[in-house]
């Protein structure tokens, strides 16, 4: 059921259902070049390949490459009875199956390796246990059907082990971890949907660079006077230096670089003229100190990594705690001063009226006004606790319902009846989004072109939406009183008032961004003083 979905779903090119079976194939041609028994080699690629590619690219398009590949290729092996190719092509198509079910499905596996976690889940359900029982199949073939001999069973299969997984685990690593996110941008992924990012890359400044070509530079000399074979725990050490220097990106790479100086190219060239630099023998012991140097390296290179990425998280939101530290001190301050002020000026009135009571009536309704503003006021304060305290509650809004209710809410604003709103919205433009925070917003963008409308023009509010990509946009253009660039650098600063001129708080636009940003958008101003002012609402979908 999950397999066909997968299979449908996706809108892979064409060349992702070729493309496999061709790198297969040439996985095999030089994987050849290492077979040291019937059907055995040192180093074996398809496999390797088919773990890259399940993940990329999906079940469907990997594992019937893989089977044929095998089946065609077994020939190549010295295995010439035909009926026996699809018996054998068996193993390694069991090792890509378990590895996809184990990791990519059991585990949910982030093939992209961003952290220690997913790094020990694809070491062991994406490798170790796939090729554990991948090589046991085969030995089981080939002991079965008389290519080996059953004392000889237990070293072939600690060879096989070593050789595969310090294939597999070596070339995959620094291949998923770099090229997933590459593959990601250009929509190559089958997984598409998933955020797929590199850890922030650790080698930084030129003298970063300049220090690893260095390093490298020194590996190549090294490898010119010490056997790796011999001396495999020198390269370590510098594997590790790469780890606790750059972390995990650069160390799957330099275990790679290791790897292909050492052993690999040398061996592929002298194995073309059928000769081997090395002793059957040491060969185990080679790839057993590639296996141990990639696992310690790789693993100290990702714990490094972590930390950093830790380190910097940590220090993000200390400054964000900070902030929000400053920003309280002010709202204390200034709220209480806002609060107090209606209420020491009902006080007053209190005082004056029971000293002139044939005016009681005309200081009632001052009182009434100050009362007025502080309600405004605490609604405001609301409507800031609500945005911060209640989670985002998303459903399809009609835009040009929800700029119609706002409207009606504000039909007893003062100056009101003096301006002309125009809607020019689609009635069929929807946004999934947040209706309460949406209206906060519009509200009070709106109210403020109400109240900073110019006395000698009549006033004219615009409201637009329109959809750009994958974002919806809201304009609401006026033609009042405009601000300077000054005063519109400041205004979604908490308290910020532009002008004494008008009754508010200055908490209004603070508001609108703080609930902007929660929506995940963002608001911006353009504005001309004495021309009027646009505010541009940008939601994501
Ligand atoms: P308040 O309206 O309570 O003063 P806001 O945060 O809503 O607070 O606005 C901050 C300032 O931005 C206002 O004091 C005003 O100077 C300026 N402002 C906001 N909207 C407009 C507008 N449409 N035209 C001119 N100035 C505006």
């Amino acid at each position: 059921m999950e397999l066909e979905a997968d299979h449908r779903s996706k809108n892979l090119p064409w060349w992702t259902w070729l493309l496999p079976i061709l790198l297969f194939q040439a996985g095999t041609q030089v994987s050849l070049y290492f077979q040291y028994a019937q059907g055995v080699a040192d180093l074996y690629f398809p496999t390797a390949i088919s773990i890259i590619l399940v993940n990329w690219w999906g079940f469907w398009r990997v594992v019937p490459a893989i089977y044929l590949n095998a089946t065609l290729s077994t020939g190549l092996w010295g295995i010439e009875n035909p009926m026996l190719w699809p018996l054998y092509a068996v193993p390694e198509t069991i090792l890509t199956i378990l590895s996809w079910l184990l990791f990519s499905r059991l585990m949910k596996g982030k093939y992209w390796l961003p952290n220690v976690t997913s790094l020990i889940q694809f070491t062991f359900f994406g490798v170790l246990v796939p090729i554990l029982v991948e090589i046991g199949l085969l030995e089981f073939l080939l002991i079965g059907f008389n290519e080996h001999r059953t004392d000889q069973a237990l070293d072939f299969y600690i060879r096989n082990f070593l050789g595969e997984f310090t294939s597999c685990f070596g070339l995959v690593l620094p291949v998923l971890y770099f090229g997933s996110p590459a593959l990601h941008q250009k929509s190559l992924l089958f997984r598409s949907s998933e955020r797929v990012s590199l850890s922030p890359t650790e080698v930084k400044s030129r003298r970063d660079w300049i220090e690893l070509a260095l390093v490298y530079a020194l590996l190549l000399v090294l490898n010119y006077f010490v056997p790796f074979l011999r001396f495999w725990f020198i390269y370590g050490f510098f594997s590790l230096y790469i780890a606790i220097r750059f972390g995990f990106g650069a160390t799957t790479v330099t275990n790679y670089f290791i790897f292909c100086i050492t052993y690999f190219i040398p061996e592929l060239i002298q194995r073309a003229e059928h000769i081997s630099r090395i002793q059957q023998q040491d060969v185990t012991n080679i790839l057993l100190g590639t296996l141990l140097l990639y696992v310690f390296a790789a693993f100290t290179g990702r714990v490094i990594s972590d930390l950093k990425i830790t380190e910097a998280t940590l220090q993000f939101k200390n400054k964000e705690l900070q902030q929000t530290n400053r920003e309280l001190d002010r709202f204390v301050y200034s709220a209480s001063h806002d609060l107090s002020a209606p209420l020491k000026s009902v006080r007053g009135l209190i005082n004056i009226s029971r000293y002139d009571p044939n005016a009681v009536n005309l200081y009632l309704e001052k009182m009434e006004i100050s009362i007025t503003k502080l309600e405004e006021f605490i609604n405001e304060i609301l409507d800031y606790a609500r945005n911060k305290r209640m989670d985002v509650d998303l459903e399809a809004v009609r835009l040009k319902d929800l700029c119609q209710e706002v409207i009606n809410n504000l039909k007893f604003m003062e100056g009101y009846p003096l301006v002309t709103i125009r809607i020019q919205v689609d009635p069929e433009v929807r946004v999934i989004s947040d209706r309460m925070r949406l209206k906060m917003v519009v509200s009070n963008i709106i109210s403020n072109a109400v109240k900073f409308q110019r006395k000698q023009v009549a006033a004219e509010i615009e409201i637009r939406c329109r959809q750009e990509m994958s974002n919806t946009i809201i304009e609401i253009q006026d033609n009042g009183i405009g601000m300077k660039p000054e005063t519109q650098a400041k205004i979604f600063d908490m308290f910020y008032r532009g002008t004494d001129a008008e009754k508010g708080s200055g908490l209004g636009l603070y508001i609108a961004r703080e609930v902007v940003e929660k929506l995940r958008g963002s608001i911006t101003v353009k504005s001309e003083l004495g021309e009027g002012s646009q505010f541009t609402i940008r939601l994501p979908q």
